[in-house]
């Protein structure tokens, strides 16, 4: 999913646009392009590559307009290069598009023969832009809302037109787009970083709504009717989404977790054993659930991984833990005696969200647990309970991880608290201790020097394991998934006690294995383990507590 932004207001369009372009970035993408209206006409610059590139492009090139649209692409639908790049045109309109039409070949051969239509790019949304051209006679909206009811597949439409050089009008199906409400000025976009520059005033689209955008204001469409949505206030900025010294967003992501946790902690537990999670009214679901499902993708499921242990213990559920692109496609019997939990750090994950709408639709009891306010996931949960971890720019995800790890270790605890199998007391002891995370934290990332250190040691190795077990097995996977992610090195992370059943073999001299050993109930069973790669000549990397000095003898490195 790439980046969408429109602007119409007071202000040059392109500077906008690029800027908020560029808030976007981090989502990788292979081209980009614009498109201002001049007063004349609608003028396109599109380019293959950075927008560093499209911007050196656009320096000979005096496109000026109070209009206009962008677009980062992610090539889906023909390779990426600069005709493949959006925006695309056909006849007066343009347009830019996130998502896939799966039906778009089969609209390019009605076109062709019916239309004459002929198609300079290999792309699904330049058949978008001829299908609203055939259906347009002078007015875009209704044009786009005739073309939409033929598009299958996934879309955010942000579209103009030659001949009303007035307005934007933006569509939604299952792809995001965020309306920013400025002063005098409005912006479309696919993320809410984008509008962060401009304004803190958002309205999100949802699946099938439509939006036109002028220079006195916006209207929005459902099913042919116009209907209204007050602008909700985000309380990110620009600043929170920025680089701030550090050399880079993920870097300072990863430092902001202390402080992303203390916020969280902070919002839903006070230290008189008081929670602050759901409406009373909702908590009466769940002590009623008689079964707990967790859903999610990457690094939120592992998220769930880690917090099915609390959940176990404190809610005494049965609870099941699934990636949410499988879950979809088991013969589920979901029923209302289900609670289910959907965790995303964007709120806008198309398998997380295609489960919870499943179910919705079976009458569970649905919980979000999102980052991002006013995303789909939030809006369709039943209750949300937002991690305060702020705008988490970088792709991989850090501070999101850790703060959904405090949701749902309070939602566990709660759990056992609102059941009666904890009391307060019991809550009292497992939850005030969490004061001290965020300080602990800390003080791990002083490790950050003699890390780095490390990595340049290993730097060159293509293979790595990660071991762990109870808690931190599914720690291991995400350690795992990092690496992998970030450094481009193959990584497995491995539940330890499997280790005897086939990976030991991968096991020799040049083997880095990395382990999460803390003195915990499956402390003597882990210290076995690394007894095992030791023995295989294995380079063990442990994790495990200061005050814990006894595996410095038997580990090549530990933290
Ligand atoms: N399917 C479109 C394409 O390939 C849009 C891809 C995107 O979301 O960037 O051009």
């Amino acid at each position: 999913m790439c980046g969408i932004v429109g602007y119409i207001g007071k202000n040059d369009a392109l500077p906008v646009i690029i800027n908020a372009l560029k808030m976007l970035e981090y989502r990788g993408y292979d081209s980009a392009g614009v498109a201002v209206f001049d007063g004349k006409t609608i003028r396109i610059v599109k380019r293959k590559g950075k927008i560093r590139e499209l911007e050196q492009e656009l320096s000979s090139k005096a496109l000026k307009g109070t209009v206009g649209i962008g677009h980062t692409r992610w090539a889906t639908h023909g390779r990426p290069d600069d005709i493949n790049a959006h925006p695309h045109r056909c006849g007066p309109i343009v347009l830019v598009h996130n998502g896939i039409v799966e039906n778009y070949l089969e609209l390019k051969e009605k076109l062709q023969r019916e239309n004459g239509n002929s198609f300079c790019s290999e792309t699904d949304t330049e058949v978008i832009a001829c299908l609203i051209s055939s259906k347009y006679r002078g007015n875009l909206v209704e044009a786009v809302l005739e073309a939409v009811k033929e598009l299958k597949g996934s879309y955010a439409l942000v579209v103009m037109s030659e001949k009303e050089p007035e307005k934007i009008v933006a569509y939604r199906k299952d792809s995001p787009l965020i309306l920013g409400v400025g002063d005098g000025e409005y912006f479309v976009a696919s993320d809410i970083p984008a509008l962060l520059p401009y304004t803190n005033r958002v309205v999100a689209l949802e699946d099938d709504e439509c939006a036109v955008l002028k220079r006195d204001g916006y209207l929005l469409l459902k099913n042919g009717r116009e209907f209204s949505k007050e602008p909700k206030v985000v309380h990110w900025s620009t600043a929170m989404a920025d680089e701030a010294g550090y050399r880079h967003i993920m870097q300072k992501e990863i430092f902001e977790q202390p402080k992303a946790v203390a916020d969280t902690l902070n919002a839903y537990y006070s230290a008189e054993g008081e929670f602050g999670l759901f409406e009373e009214s909702f908590s009466q679901k769940l002590i009623e659930a008689e079964r707990i499902r967790l859903v999610a993708c990457g690094t939120s499921y592992y998220a769930c991984m880690v917090s099915r242990y609390w959940f176990d213990r404190f809610s005494r559920l049965p609870v099941d833990v699934d990636i949410a692109s499988e879950f979809r496609y088991r013969d589920l019997h979901i029923d209302k005696r289900d609670l289910c939990i959907f965790v995303s750090q964007s709120g806008e994950t198309a398998d997380t969200l295609a489960a919870l709408r499943l179910c919705n639709s079976s009458g569970a009891t649905t919980v979000g647990v999102c980052n991002v306010m006013e995303s789909t996931i939030a809006r369709e949960s039943q209750a949300v309970v937002y991690t305060l971890a702020g705008p988490e720019i970088g792709v991989a995800s850090t501070k999101a991880f850790t703060t959904q790890l405090a949701v749902l270790f309070l939602m566990a605890v709660y759990m056992g608290w609102i059941r009666e199998h904890l009391s307060k007391d019991e809550v009292k002891s497992m939850c005030n201790p969490l004061v001290y995370i965020p300080g602990l934290m800390e003080e791990v990332l002083r490790l950050d020097g003699s890390l780095r250190d490390l990595a340049r040691v290993y730097m060159k190795k293509e293979h790595f394991l990660y071991l762990g077990r109870y808690l931190n097995y599914p720690i291991a996977l995400e350690g795992a998934l990092k690496l992998k992610e970030i450094s481009y090195i193959h990584a497995e992370g491995y539940a330890a006690g499997e280790m005897k059943h086939g990976p030991i073999a991968l096991i020799d001299e040049q083997m880095p294995v990395v382990v999460v050993a803390p003195p915990d109930k499956v402390y003597e069973k882990i210290r076995s383990n690394i007894e095992e790669v030791k023995a295989r000549s294995g380079i063990v990397i442990a994790f495990n507590p200061k005050f814990n000095t006894e595996l410095e003898k038997i580990c090549y490195h530990i933290f």
